[in-house]
């Protein structure tokens, strides 16, 4: 067994990592000067989530300084775990911090990407919500795709199917400039939701996509396609998409030869780092050190 600074040590990536959201509790807590009470805790899934984000974190963010604050405290994190690759979303709701100005916005994140560019390559993913105003993403999506800086895009929300088409032409739009797709699915919704929004929008990755695990079809449809999920075993955890770690698919998936990689997802949330959730599984026995190193070297 190795240590986990051994894990720490070896170069990896994150590649579902929600910017705002990525830092430790203890770096929140001390920028925001106000605790979340009663937190860290294992949370009701996504409605108790979001509650939180309501009423705590997304009030403390209102300005374009803010918004630079919690991604620079989430890149510092990730640089301290290791991560030489992080593919970090940044919500398009975001652009209202910068009065909705769409260059300072950009500008802003491309010298985010060039400050760290020495410790950390970041490629910055456009975040898409489903709840968010559709006259605001129709307005500001195709520019931000346009301008090359993000390097994904990445839809989320209520894992719902009814609307998603809506979100089409953003997808064709990244596919025609050769921008990585992503969409969240699977995290509490079923193997054929999977498989829908991966064949809907030709994704290349999925963020999550634990509900393959039950359907072996998909698992083969996914590993035939090289699909690769972004798996967050300490998410799943915490909002109790599985009930403990030892019922988590990950090594379902990984046999059936599914690409998986390990991510964050919202650090402040979950409370555990790449480097830990690898060493956490590897010590309950739930993968092996091989499956590990596999992990490990994922998208390097
Ligand atoms: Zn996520």
């Amino acid at each position: 067994m190795k240590d986990l600074q051994d894990y720490i040590d070896h170069p990896k990536v994150d590649a579902h990592n929600h910017l705002n959201l990525g830092m430790r509790y203890a770096s929140y807590l001390h920028w925001a000067g106000a605790p979340i009470p009663n937190f860290p805790r294992p949370l009701d899934g996504l409605d108790e989530m979001h509650s939180i984000i309501s009423n705590y974190t997304r009030p403390r963010c209102q300005t374009p300084d803010d918004v630079v604050d919690l991604v620079d405290m989430s890149i510092n994190d990730a640089i301290n775990d290791g991560v030489k690759i992080l593919e970090g979303s940044i919500d398009i709701g975001f652009v209202i911090h910068f009065n909705e100005d769409t260059e300072l916005f950009l500008r802003s994140i491309t010298d985010i990407v060039n400050k760290y560019a020495d410790k950390i390559e970041i490629r910055p993913e456009l975040g898409l919500g489903k709840t968010f105003d559709k006259d605001k993403i129709s307005r500001w999506a195709p520019e931000l795709i346009e301008s090359r800086v993000f390097k994904s895009i990445d839809l989320y929300g209520p894992e719902v199917q009814n609307g998603i088409e809506e979100f089409k032409f953003i997808f064709d739009q990244a596919e025609r400039l050769g921008i990585k797709k992503k969409a969240h699915v699977g995290e509490f919704s079923d193997a054929k939701s999977v498989r829908h929004f991966v064949e809907f929008f030709e994704l290349h990755e999925v963020q999550h996509g634990i509900g393959a695990a039950q359907d072996d079809s998909v698992l083969k449809f996914l590993a035939n396609q090289k699909i690769r999920c972004n798996v967050c075993p300490q998410s799943n955890l915490m909002l109790g998409a599985v009930p403990s770690l030892k019922d988590h698919p990950i090594k379902k998936m990984m046999d059936a030869g599914v690409r998986v990689s390990i991510g964050t997802d919202d650090l402040l949330f979950f409370g555990k780092t790449v480097s830990e959730q690898i060493f956490d599984l590897v010590s309950q026995g739930i993968i092996t050190e091989k499956d590990a190193v596999q992990l490990l070297n994922e998208g390097l």
